[in-house]
């Protein structure tokens, strides 16, 4: 029977699953990332004893090194995250389990995912971007995740900031102001005062982050060409977002894309994610899929 193993390696906790997607996940554990020796070997031993698999896909915090044909490929390169930066994640994982293993962003991940089960079935050319602890982006391009000298850091984009309307100066420790500088769940609570959570739904916050990400949505468009794009993340449960988000997207792209998914669907061009929070772990059975079956 086919199996195919997946980590959603994340910062604070790992889940590793096995299975074959949403209707068929066989087993699954997660516990907290402590040293990457201890987590390590925590996954290893979930996974000896789940019989055998196809292969396996960690969709992982980062930043990381996805290309296999690079020296560092497997490993977490230049993370803040103590104890992890230049770790090989991959390699002690396939010397020890002996099968293949694809390794990519926790958002190409869920990319991935939401095309295969989700929200993006069906298009070959989308974006997936969480706006939680902090923003990134996956995109799927024609088809294939996209990589190039390393992987898109959609997060750390500039956007146009208001110094006068928002005296904010912003959180990120390399830009201050890029996107997740103003807009992660982070930089409301710095802002503000108090956990993006706690915001009420009425509160000018909203239409302050709903201006920024919508900012941000414009520049991916114009640059992308995605057919749909997918928000996710802890600070978009806070669905009175969506819409304040797409009437901006219009408003600043002033009818200039006169393409149908914009000009008549923008309900379905910027949507909330379908498999929810079993986006992480079910991206990484499908890039687990995916090396199984392209390799
Ligand atoms: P992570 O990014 O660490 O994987 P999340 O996507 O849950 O996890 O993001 C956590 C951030 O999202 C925190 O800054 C938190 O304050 C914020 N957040 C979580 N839930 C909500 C919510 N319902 N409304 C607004 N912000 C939220
Ligand atoms: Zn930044």
């Amino acid at each position: 029977m086919t199996t195919y193993g997946g980590i959603e390696a994340g910062g604070t906790k790992f889940v590793c699953a096995v299975g074959t997607g949403p209707d068929d996940i066989r087993a699954e554990t997660r516990f907290p990332t402590t040293t990457p020796q201890e987590t390590i070997r925590r996954a290893i031993a979930f996974f000896r004893e789940q019989g055998e698999l196809e292969a396996i896909g960690i969709a992982s915090f980062g930043p990381l090194d996805p290309d296999p044909a690079s020296p560092t490929f497997g490993y977490i390169t230049s993370t803040p995250k103590p104890g992890w930066a230049n770790t090989d994640l991959v390699g002690p994982i396939k010397a020890a389990l002996g099968v293949p293993v694809r390794f990519d962003t926790d958002v190409n991940g869920a990319a991935l995912g939401e095309g295969r089960w989700g929200a993006a079935q069906g298009l070959d050319t989308f974006l997936y971007l969480t706006i939680g602890t902090g923003i990134g982006g996956g995109a799927m391009a024609e088809g294939n995740l996209l990589h190039g000298a390393m992987h898109p850091e959609m997060g750390h984009i500039r956007i146009p900031h208001n110094w006068e309307a928002d005296p904010f100066e912003g959180i990120c420790p390399f830009h201050g102001d890029c996107l997740e500088g103003l807009a992660s769940g982070p930089a409301l609570e710095a802002r503000w005062g108090t956990r993006a959570e706690t915001l009420p739904e009425d509160h000018p916050a909203w239409e302050l982050e709903a201006g920024y990400i919508a900012h941000a949505l414009v520049n991916f468009t114009l640059t992308l060409a995605p057919q749909r794009i997918i928000l996710g993340g802890g600070v978009m449960e806070q669905a009175q977002l969506f819409p304040l988000v797409r009437a901006k997207v219009r408003e600043l792209l002033n009818g200039y894309l006169q393409v149908s998914e914009i000009a008549e669907g923008i309900d379905e061009f910027i949507v909330p994610p379908g498999l929810g929070g079993r986006a992480g772990v079910l991206g990484a059975i499908a890039l687990g899929e995916r090396q199984a079956i392209v390799r």
